[in-house]
């Protein structure tokens, strides 16, 4: 515990599992207070729970527009005004070009992009001065995989958002940024794939890692609080965490 973002309000969306859920950790234990969104009523509790009485939890889909108006209410009413906005909801899709289906695709970019698109839009009002949005990418978007068409041209339309949002908002003051995570085993694949294909999945992106590894989610936060908070210069970048997938 420590009190580095003591008096510091924070959102971040799909706050309840993975990297937004150690990011909602490291934030609360630094002294902040934190919103978290989700869809589902049981892991958001089971959040609130582990992270204490700092952290507050939003039932909200990021791709429900009234969803993401209700939560913008709800932020207003309980934290004011916001100084850190992780858009981080996300979900993988894997499927070969071939066999993807309209219905995946419209699910991946409602969710992935629409959504976060939306969450910056609906929130942008609450932001102070001098705070820092955190755009969720990942090292797929530059990557050309198999079974990953989709999600990775949602990453890279939210890589373009970074550049855009970050002028549309440099006269609030607000800076946006990216943050571009390579592999971490948050079993966001296996909501997704069968067992067999997830792991299939995570030995391959292993072996192919200058690290041999995956990041942890932990790796991430701490990235990501760099790039809300203590990157007061940098706004419309991308930050790589990806064990150098991406730059070796
Ligand atoms: P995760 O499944 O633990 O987290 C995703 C979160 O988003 C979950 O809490 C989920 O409930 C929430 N979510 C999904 N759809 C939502 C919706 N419609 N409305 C609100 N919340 C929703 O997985 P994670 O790995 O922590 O993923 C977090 C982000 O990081 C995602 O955007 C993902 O694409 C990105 N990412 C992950 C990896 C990785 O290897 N894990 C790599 C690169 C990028």
């Amino acid at each position: 515990m420590n009190d580095t973002y003591s008096g510091k309000n924070v959102v971040i969306t799909g706050g309840s599992s993975g990297i937004g859920l150690a990011t909602a950790k490291l934030l609360v234990d630094a002294g902040a207070r934190v919103v978290i969104t989700g869809r589902s009523r049981t892991a958001l509790d089971a959040a609130t729970e582990y992270l204490g009485k700092n952290a507050l939890a939003a039932r909200s889909d990021v791709a429900s527009l009234p969803d993401l108006d209700a939560l913008a209410a709800r932020v207003r009413d309980e934290l004011g005004t916001v100084d850190a906005l992780f858009v981080n909801a996300g979900i993988t899709s894997t499927m070969p070009f071939a066999s993807m289906t309209e219905e995946m695709y419209d699910e991946s970019f409602a969710i992935n992009v629409k959504g976060a698109y939306f969450t910056v839009q609906k929130l942008a009002p609450l932001l102070n001065t001098g705070a820092g949005v955190v755009l969720t990418t990942s090292a797929a978007n530059v990557m050309g995989m198999l079974e990953t068409s989709v999600y990775a041209a949602g990453k890279a339309a939210l890589r373009s958002m970074a550049r855009s949002l970050s002028r549309e908002l440099l006269p609030q003051g607000v800076r946006v940024n990216a943050i571009s995570p390579g592999p971490v085993d948050t079993g966001i694949l296996e909501s997704t794939m069968t067992k067999e294909a997830a792991d299939r999945f995570k030995a391959e992106r292993a072996a192919e890692n200058p690290m041999r590894r995956f990041g942890s989610t932990e790796e991430i936060a701490r990235a990501v609080a760099f790039l809300a908070f203590d990157a007061t210069y940098t706004t419309g970048a991308e930050l790589v965490v990806d064990g150098g997938v991406t730059q070796l």
